[in-house]
């Protein structure tokens, strides 16, 4: 079986957050394979522990990458701060007869690991609007993603999850669960909230989503974040008059604009004509929403704390619902000339949404942890849903194949991840020990 095969047997999608199925990455023809080890998200610190930790099989996945693409060389891309990473993925490159994987350095600053800023960042390359890495001649993978690459060619499926647990915990940590380990156990294993009142989120403070405690952990959760329900980001993330307060408070003043990723690429994304055009109910300008990533620091930045991500995400939302394709496919012949002095350091990120008290180390544990149960979500990838192959009463093993994707459709398969019966099968298979 070749590498694209074992890898789609496996269930390997993006660990990174898109979750998009690995293997269709893999068949690609590339000159370049980008690992990203950015972990630019404030707080997580789930990617430079497992570069550290695992630096063989992150090594191991991108040669497998390299291999699978034709590229003629790959890059591992991670902050310069994570000195551990970079010692135990150096001990690794040294080790390799072929000279042809290589360390690339960033600083720290948010959002370095958004694709298209990862790939100019490393390689000067401009992705189009509205374009993926592959136009240039790319494949970005996540080192996570890379570990369950090296471990699939290894007959090993995706079935456990390393995550950092953090924000108003007892103990942040960073471990493997199982997929499908609910988050409030994971919580609790992480010694539980000190808070009567909180908030999760799935990720970071910045491109984190509000998800309740009783949903579980999924191949593409990179993290665990405990915040008190009146914090600063849990507002940005669930405040229901976003609308309303742009169409009477934006100033046109261009704040969000001027501070956007994707703008200082180059890319024609104006933020402020698509909140005009918002506040006028108007048509114009709203299709720049198309080149979007949600970084979240036009928020972050706005004089009068509106939320101009969020009027992004439901212009977004509201084109795809009138079938309106992105117009936007321009490659820019340059950058914005003001844009290294525009990036934005953590810290500043950290101290505007007061999450400062929270940065702190969240150690790897390998302790196996007791779980009981899982609830594993049919639909953990871009595409559809993989389709169940067990019923109620089954007995399965872990690393058993429990759902498979549909013929024909982009899906990944699941595995179980505990050996248990099964109990409940609905748009999720639960398992119980
Ligand atoms: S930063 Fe805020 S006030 Fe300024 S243009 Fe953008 S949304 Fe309007
Ligand atoms: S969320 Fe705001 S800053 Fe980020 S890409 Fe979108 S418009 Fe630009």
């Amino acid at each position: 079986m070749n590498i694209v095969e074992l890898v789609k047997n496996a269930g390997v999608v993006g660990a990174g957050g898109a979750g998009f199925p690995t293997h269709i990455k893999l068949s690609a023809k590339v000159d370049t394979v980008i690992a990203n080890g950015a972990e630019c998200e404030p707080l997580l610190r789930c990617d430079q522990q497992m570069m550290a930790l695992y630096a063989e099989r992150v090594v191991r996945g991108i040669q497998l990458v390299v291999e699978s693409t034709g590229a003629k060389n790959g890059i591992i891309a991670l902050k310069e701060k994570y000195h551990k990473a970079t010692e135990s993925l150096e001990r690794e490159i040294s080790k390799l007869s072929q000279k042809n994987i290589s360390i690339f350095h960033l600083g720290n600053f948010y959002p370095a690991g958004d694709e298209f800023v990862l790939v100019y960042e490393v390689t000067g390359k401009i992705i189009p609007e509205g374009g993926l890495p592959l136009d240039v001649g790319l494949v970005v993978d996540n080192v996570v993603t890379l570990m369950n690459i090296a471990n699939a060619v290894d007959g090993k499926p995706v079935t456990d999850r390393p995550l950092t647990v953090c924000g108003s915990v007892k103990n942040p940590l960073t471990a493997f669960f199982p997929v499908g380990t609910l988050i409030s156990e994971v919580i609790k294993f992480a010694g539980g909230s000190p808070l009567a009142e909180y908030t999760v989120l799935d990720g970071g403070p910045m491109m984190g989503t509000i998800v309740p405690e009783n949903a579980s952990i999924t191949k593409k959760t990179s993290g665990i974040l405990v915040l008190p329900s009146d914090s600063e980001v849990v507002y940005q993330k669930s405040n229901k008059h976003a609308v309303k307060q742009i169409k009477s408070a934006c100033e046109q003043c261009q704040d969000c604009t001027e501070i956007c990723p994707r703008f200082l690429l180059g890319h024609g994304l104006e933020c402020h004509k698509i909140q005009r055009s918002t506040s006028a109910g108007l048509q114009d300008n709203i299709t720049m929403a198309f080149m979007c990533c949600e970084c979240g620091l036009c928020d972050w930045v706005c004089p009068v704390k509106l939320l101009p991500r969020r009027i992004n995400q439901e212009s977004k939302k509201l084109l795809f619902k009138q079938g309106i394709k992105n117009p936007h496919h321009k490659t820019p012949p340059a950058v914005h000339p003001m844009r290294e002095y525009r990036r934005v350091p953590i810290e500043r990120v950290l101290g505007r949404l007061d999450l400062i008290k929270y940065d702190k180390p969240a150690p790897f544990t390998d302790k196996k942890f007791d779980i009981s149960e899982v609830k594993i979500p049919l639909r953990q990838n871009a595409g559809v849903s993989a389709e169940a192959i067990v019923k109620v009463g089954d007995v399965v093993k872990k690393g058993q194949l429990i759902a498979k994707i549909p013929e024909g459709k982009l899906s990944a398969n699941i595995h179980a991840s505990i050996d248990g019966k099964v109990t409940e099968v609905s748009n999720f298979i639960k398992i119980e020990r």
